[in-house]
């Protein structure tokens, strides 16, 4: 079979809805096409689930397609103009090393953003190469499988090909282009694009179209119950990273999704050790992103996006601020309900009591006083033996774990249903920084094993894995874990 019916057969159903927005959101412009396409990874399960057939797209000549050489029929490549709010200044962005091929239709008739990352500059690019390489990409093929086994809201990704040519980072590196695959790519910067060009008919437009494919429970053009949902879908999104210690690291307002997935795997890391504080960022000296701050971030994200909206909201500027304020005020409760509701799944209490937070609290400053493992701890007390296991041998923490059995002895639950319960919510295997970073090195060297074992692992985190390597922190005097931007 040639390439080309392979192509007809893999099953594609291409749209691209977003080029029929004003244009002051998107510029057309193709990938620049590399020397030697060739498949690094490939994602079967995600091809079978986009209604794809992976043995055709899999084969060696379909790296053309997956590097930009070739463009599937159907597709109409275009890069997106966005702004953004880089720890705290505005810029103007753009997708300036990202090409949106289009959007696929599955079978059950969802449609997802096909976007190719590292294809070559695009009109947005300033002074970058609009490139990619090798390690990045692999790190968010595999920390986005691993957060979408997890449960939580996520960007995919169905391919990683070397692009065969080296590009200039710190040192030369070898290149490679991410296929991603997105509920949407709109962000709260693709709306401060719009209010920074003061073009409201573009913003409402903006609007109509982002709530009609994220949010069609509610009235497309009322802008404060649009506010409301993106707030709502954030505060799950955050409480879920909270749930599992991730810490996203760039939480920029071009990197926050409306569609509510996780979105630019660049210098996120999971915690070890419990530290609220914890930075992994090589630039995030301040610690605006720390795993506690996340919160705080989300909001002050909202109430940029919320700037935006202003003149959808009302046409008197002072009642539409009134508004959006009256409604921002409400994130704080709201995420302090949920993250209470989600940290008693995730001690196992099915009653509530006034003294839950406090509990709670408590269990997470004796963790930070004992540097105790987050991910250790939680499922260690899912546990009938945690008192031998070592997060729960220091006094510390054995102490906090004889006023548990109290509370727990207070709720009259089955102990083994509960136990089932916590261990569905705390993973057993997180991407554990020293893992990744290993995976990453062999596969950069052209050894993917140590990648396909861990990606295998962290494809069913809730489960013992038969390796104790993978749920072992990072062996004592690592030295401390950094990650990188604009790889
Ligand atoms: P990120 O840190 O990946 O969220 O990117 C922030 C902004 O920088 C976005 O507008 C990117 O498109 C742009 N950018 C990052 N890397 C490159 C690159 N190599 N070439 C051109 N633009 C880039
Ligand atoms: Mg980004």
């Amino acid at each position: 079979m040639q390439g080309e019916e392979r192509r007809e057969l893999a099953g594609w159903k291409w749209n691209q809805t977003y080029s029929q927005l004003p244009e002051l959101f998107f510029q057309r412009c193709l990938p620049s096409p590399v020397r030697a396409p060739r498949f690094l990874i490939f994602n079967r399960s995600l091809a079978q689930e986009l209604g794809l057939k992976p043995d055709l797209l899999e084969q060696p000549e379909m790296a053309e397609y997956f590097t930009g050489n070739q463009i599937f029929p159907g597709a109409d490549p275009l890069a997106q103009a966005y702004a953004g709010h880089q720890f705290g200044h505005f810029n103007g962005l753009g997708d300036g090393r990202a090409i949106l091929l289009g959007e696929h239709q599955d079978p059950s008739g969802k449609k997802w953003d096909i976007q190719l990352k590292g294809p070559g500059r695009t009109p947005y690019s300033r002074g970058g190469d609009g490139r990619a390489a090798v390690a990045p990409m692999l790190r968010e093929y595999l920390i986005s499988e691993a957060m979408q086994a997890l449960g939580i809201p996520t960007t995919r990704s169905l391919a990683v090909t070397a692009t065969g040519e080296n590009i200039q980072r710190q040192t030369l590196q070898a290149g490679a282009v991410l296929t991603r695959v997105a509920a949407s790519h709109i962000r709260v910067g693709s709306f401060q694009w719009a209010a920074a060009h003061q073009d409201t008919p573009a913003l409402k437009a903006l609007m109509k179209y982002t709530a009609l494919r994220h949010f069609p429970e509610i009235d497309p053009e009322d802008a404060l119950g649009f506010l409301s949902a993106v707030m709502e879908r954030q505060i799950d999104l955050i409480v879920h990273w909270m749930r599992v210690g991730f810490v996203h690291g760039v939480m920029n307002t071009d990197n926050m999704a409306l569609s509510g997935e996780t979105i630019d795997y660049g210098p996120c890391a999971f915690l070890d050790a419990y530290d609220s504080k914890s930075v992994f960022s090589s630039i995030d000296h301040a610690g605006r992103y720390a795993f506690g701050h996340q919160s705080h971030i989300a909001r002050w994200n909202l109430a940029r996006f919320a700037e935006t909206l202003l003149p959808l909201i009302h046409p008197d500027r002072p009642a539409a601020v009134e508004a959006a304020t009256m409604l921002l005020e409400t994130y704080d409760p709201l995420f302090q309900e949920r993250w209470l509701a989600m940290m008693r799944k995730k001690i196992g209490l099915q009653t509530e009591e006034k003294t839950d937070k406090n509990f709670i609290e408590d269990l997470l400053d004796r963790m930070e006083k004992s540097g105790a493992d987050y991910t250790q701890t939680f499922r260690a007390l899912s546990e009938e033996s945690a008192l031998e296991s070592s997060p729960f041998s220091q006094s510390l923490l054995s102490d906090w774990h004889s006023l548990w059995q109290q509370r727990q002895a207070r709720q009259n639950a089955e102990p083994n249903q509960i136990s089932d319960a916590m261990k569905q919510i705390n993973p057993a295997v997180i991407p554990r920084n020293h893992l990744v970073e290993n995976a990453l090195q062999s596969g950069e060297k052209g050894d993917l094993s140590p990648f396909h074992e861990l990606l295998q692992v962290l494809a069913t985190p809730y489960e013992i894995p038969c390796d104790p390597i993978y749920t072992q922190a990072a062996p004592i005097g690592s030295e401390k874990y950094v990650t990188y931007c604009g790889t």
